[in-house]
């Protein structure tokens, strides 16, 4: 029995994507082998990776002037080579601390020049998107840096810093493909594969052409993604199921009817639940309303012991994993492509449920 998984990542996965791989699980087409014995050098796999390259070009809109890189090492691991390589001009860039993600990646930023941060909304547990001028960018800054939807607080920039010349760099780890997106507006895009795309153990990268090579040589090979771009993220062996998988998430996603179609959907289902929320009068949303995540979403009753009755008493009705992140408690839904309106539908129905029983 399948339940309603809400978890943040790794996350749920459209039942069709898993199905049609267990269907080719032990044999992929016809090459007699399954897709984790290939070697990733092979025809067959050549096709499955350019294939999957081809599909998010198609549903984002990728301009060519951009390279798609799969990676490994998580978007953690972007916190340090997104410095590495691009602070290498004035030695300087300028973050919005938007919560633990974005103040990860200033940590990592520090290690290489001066980070400097714009704005921050930590005085207030990261509840809201913090405001900030145009004029305190710094213009001889090597790039700006955002975190564009925060996992663990459910905000969302809804509308991008506009940088000028400067790259915009963003962590999209968590609402990649939940709504169209202008990719010329960025530097760099890039995401964990864990929540909207596939399972765990690649991360999507998406550059512009022009940011690639900034570095000197003497960086580890691994770390410059001149390596990666140069060989078509292959200049070690990719993570190829993960590869493999993300392609057909991706297939399904076009399936669907493509960004806009899902959009629509995200933004319907999240509706389903922000509503409520606004009416509730036992539970509360705890974004503010004008940055609301149409991924992620949480909320409280103000009672640590009720949410905690709250969360096993979900669990013990196939709607698992709205423990909130161990930073800041309380309940989080997270609702992304693959969860299906009727999972939300069944978590509205089952919180009205536990309000009545609870007035
Ligand atoms: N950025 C965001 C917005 C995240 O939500 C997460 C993980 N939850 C990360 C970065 C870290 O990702 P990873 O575990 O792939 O390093």
């Amino acid at each position: 029995m399948r339940v309603y998984n809400f978890s943040a990542g790794p996350a749920v996965l459209p039942l069709e994507v898993l199905e049609k791989a267990q269907s080719e699980f032990v044999c992929f087409q016809d090459s007699g082998m399954s897709v984790m014995e290939m070697s990733h050098r092979s025809k067959a796999y050549s096709q499955i990776i350019e294939g999957t390259e081809a599909k998010l070009r198609q549903l984002m809109q990728i301009p060519d002037t951009y390279k798609v890189l799969f990676l490994q090492g998580g978007a953690s691991l972007q916190f340090t080579m997104v410095p590495m390589n691009l602070m290498t001009g004035s030695k300087k860039a300028d973050f919005i601390d938007t919560g633990v993600w974005s103040s990860k990646a200033i940590k990592e930023a520090k290690k290489f020049g001066k980070a400097n941060v714009i704005a921050s909304s930590k005085a207030d547990t990261y509840s809201y998107i913090p405001t900030y001028k145009k004029e305190q960018f710094d213009k001889e800054a090597d790039y700006v840096y955002i975190c564009q939807n925060n996992t663990i607080y459910g905000t969302k920039f809804n509308t991008l810093p506009n940088t000028g010349n400067v790259p915009l760099v963003a962590d999209l780890s968590s609402c990649i493909l939940s709504e169209k997106m202008d990719v010329n507006r960025y530097g760099i895009i890039f995401a964990g594969a864990q929540k909207n795309l596939g399972p765990a153990g690649v991360t999507v990268v998406i550059i512009r052409e022009d940011l690639i090579g900034r570095v000197d040589e003497s960086i580890p090979t691994m770390l410059n993604y001149k390596t990666h771009a140069a060989n078509d993220s292959m200049f070690n062996t990719p993570p190829t199921y993960a590869i493999y998988m993300l392609g057909l998430v991706l297939e399904w996603m076009l399936a669907q009817g493509g960004i806009e179609v899902i959009e629509k959907k995200n933004k319907e289902k999240a509706s389903i639940l922000y509503d409520y929320l606004d009416t509730s009068k036992l539970f509360r949303g705890t974004a503010a309303k004008e940055d609301r995540s149409l991924m992620n979403i949480p909320f409280v009753t103000g009672d640590e012991t009720l949410d905690a009755a709250f969360v096993k008493a979900a669990t013990a009705k196939g709607l698992v994993n709205l423990k909130g992140h161990r930073s800041v408690g309380g309940m989080r839904a997270s609702i992304y492509n693959a969860m299906p309106i009727d999972g939300v539908k069944a978590l509205v129905d089952f919180m009205k449920q536990f309000e009545r029983q609870h007035e």
